[in-house]
């Protein structure tokens, strides 16, 4: 046999189109990682690591990776705990967390209800294709008595049908809510991508899986952190540490002739949004510069 057949490769099973694969692809580009034969196939092949991709619906992902059909798998963090919290058995288990593709799950009424708390779904009918993640949100919130009426898809339209009284599912802009009288009660679940590993990966697959992770720790890393900078009175340091997102201890400058003023400088590795920006500037901070990061090496 050829040394290429003895080795070992790592099946990493993705999405194949839609939300998560656009992501999935550009991160393994940016890993340095160019999946071959198109996506329009089942298999492909990556030649940079020994690592072949099986091109799937994302809602096959887990069992795929937990059966060990697939040695390992990204996939949202709806849909893995969704599997999680309604499988017999033992499933993948989480390698990492991807920070991309984030969404939420929220539970949606109709606009011209009052909601005040979950209590309010205590003897009503809410539609979703999220039963293990909706009735765990519920059951920790003492709601022991909602329906849950299980639908695939267009649960928009189920109340206005009289099909249930509120809805679960992924929001984005809520747009599609509002078209269908409808508004976000809470938050049940906030996903991002997750890469996800088959229980029990021997020793040498672990080891291609370790460095899969390492390039995109990587390439995450760099993409999302930047420099910023800003200047605030001494006293406003600890609350301004706390506000910038993964930040590391920040540098503290002197500002000549400014009494109690200094500069903070801190990398960012998380996103900085525009919120953050507004609560630095609310806990003192001013003159606030964010700077886009080329590479980093830790
Ligand atoms: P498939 O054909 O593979 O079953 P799908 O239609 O179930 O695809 P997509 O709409 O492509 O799924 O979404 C895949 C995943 O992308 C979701 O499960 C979620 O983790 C993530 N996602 C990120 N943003 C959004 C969003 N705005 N709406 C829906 N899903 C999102
Ligand atoms: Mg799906």
């Amino acid at each position: 046999m050829s040394k290429e057949t003895d080795s070992p490769r790592l099946r990493l099973a993705v999405q194949k189109k839609g939300r998560l694969a656009d992501d999935t692809f550009d991160l393994l580009a940016k890993c340095g990682l160019k999946v071959r034969h198109g996506r329009s196939r089942l298999f492909a092949r990556i030649e940079e690591l020994p690592i072949d991709v099986l091109l799937v619906r994302d809602d096959d992902i887990p069992e795929l990776v937990a059966s060990g059909a697939a040695d390992a798998g990204i996939v949202g963090g709806n849909v893995f705990e969704e599997d999680r919290l309604t499988r017999d058995g033992v499933g993948a288990v989480i390698a990492d967390a991807l920070g991309f593709s984030r969404c939420r799950l929220c539970v949606a009424v109709s606009k011209g209800e009052t909601y005040a708390g979950p209590a309010y779904f205590s003897g009503k009918k809410v539609a979703t294709s999220y039963p293990g993640l909706l009735q765990s949100w519920l059951e920790e919130r003492g709601v022991t008595d909602a329906q849950i009426v299980l639908m695939h898809g267009a649960h928009e339209i189920a109340p206005r049908l009289g099909l249930a009284d509120a809805i679960c599912d992924i929001v984005s802009t809520g747009a599609t809510l509002d078209t269908n009288g409808l508004k976000v009660a809470d938050t049940i679940y906030r996903s991002e991508a997750l890469l996800i590993a088959a229980p029990g990966l021997d020793v040498a697959k672990a080891e291609i899986l370790g460095a899969l992770k390492g390039r995109m720790r990587g390439a995450l890393a760099s993409q999302h952190a930047k420099y910023v900078m800003m200047n605030a009175p001494r006293s406003a340091i600890p609350a301004i540490t706390a506000v910038l997102p993964g930040a590391d201890s920040p540098t503290i400058l002197e500002l000549a002739g400014e009494g109690d003023m200094v500069a903070i400088h801190s990398v960012c590795n998380e996103d900085v949004l525009w919120e953050h920006l507004a609560e630095l500037k609310s806990v003192g901070a001013s003159a606030i510069l964010v700077l886009d990061i080329d590479k980093m090496l830790n």
